[in-house]
């Protein structure tokens, strides 16, 4: 256990709601004659690669012009007390643009691309849009670096550890409905201090204090109170 105190934050897309980003949910709204399914997976891809980027491309732009909001902010601010990793789903960059330093995507990132093929390059694209016949350094298709479903998300082992760590946990912005991120929240240890912040679940994992509200409003409160006890 580190001096300071360890704190693993998990997020999902709520978070990033009050910056104007669309949740899972919303989204799915925003591209109904869609599936996710047809939008986010490898069958999808095969069979309509025109209609993924489409929507990549979209995405990718209004989450480059986003803007990291209050709870962004706070969780950032937990680094001046304690050692903090951040587990997000989310696939913008605003933990980071709010000033995190140690962020896993566990399911890829909007910017960035990479080959259809079996080379793991990556290629920074930030808000570049990926066209059909954009090829990688090994000569297949150009898709968007995410998690799609039916596909391995990263960084896993690597998040579960740091949750067994963890001497706090805060879930924020996630209905834990997509596996495996979900069960990460059960990795924790039964003495952390557990929060959870959720405008809904249909679940309160075991051990998790619910706060119910916006994450900008509970967020930073609780971040205040983490630091304010780290520093006594
Ligand atoms: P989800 O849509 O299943 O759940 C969102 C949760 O956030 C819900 O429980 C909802 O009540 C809560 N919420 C909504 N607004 C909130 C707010 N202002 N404050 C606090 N909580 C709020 O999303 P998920 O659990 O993240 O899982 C979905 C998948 O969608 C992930 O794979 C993720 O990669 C992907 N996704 C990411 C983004 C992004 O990167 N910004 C956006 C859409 C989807």
């Amino acid at each position: 256990m580190s001096a300071r105190g360890k704190i693993v934050v998990l997020s999902g897309s709520g978070l990033s709601a009050e910056s104007g980003l669309p949740t899972f949910r919303d989204s799915a709204g925003l591209w109904n004659k869609y599936s996710w399914v047809e939008l986010a997976s490898p069958e999808g891809w095969a069979r309509q690669p025109e209609v993924v980027l489409a929507f990549y491309n979209e995405r990718r732009a209004k989450a480059w012009k986003a803007e990291p909001n209050a709870a962004h902010r706070a969780i950032a601010r937990l680094e001046t007390g304690y050692e903090v990793v951040v587990v997000t789903q989310n696939v913008d960059a605003l933990h980071e643009r709010a000033g995190s330093t140690n962020v896993l995507h566990v399911h890829g990132e909007l910017a960035y691309a990479r080959g259809t093929g079996r080379a793991r390059k990556r290629y920074k694209i930030d808000d570049a849009p990926i066209e059909l016949g954009q090829k990688c350094e090994e000569g297949t298709q150009l898709r968007p670096d995410i998690v799609w479903f039916g596909e391995e998300t990263q960084h896993m082992e690597e998040a579960r550890e740091h949750v067994a760590t963890a001497d706090k946990v805060l879930v924020v912005g996630t209905s834990l409905t997509v596996h495996p991120a979900a069960g990460l929240v059960d990795s924790a240890r039964p003495d952390a201090e557990r929060a959870l912040v959720s405008l809904e679940m249909d679940e309160i994992p075991r051990g998790y204090e619910y706060l119910n509200g916006k994450a900008t409003q509970r967020v930073p409160p609780l971040v205040t109170r983490w630091l304010e006890e780290q520093a006594s």
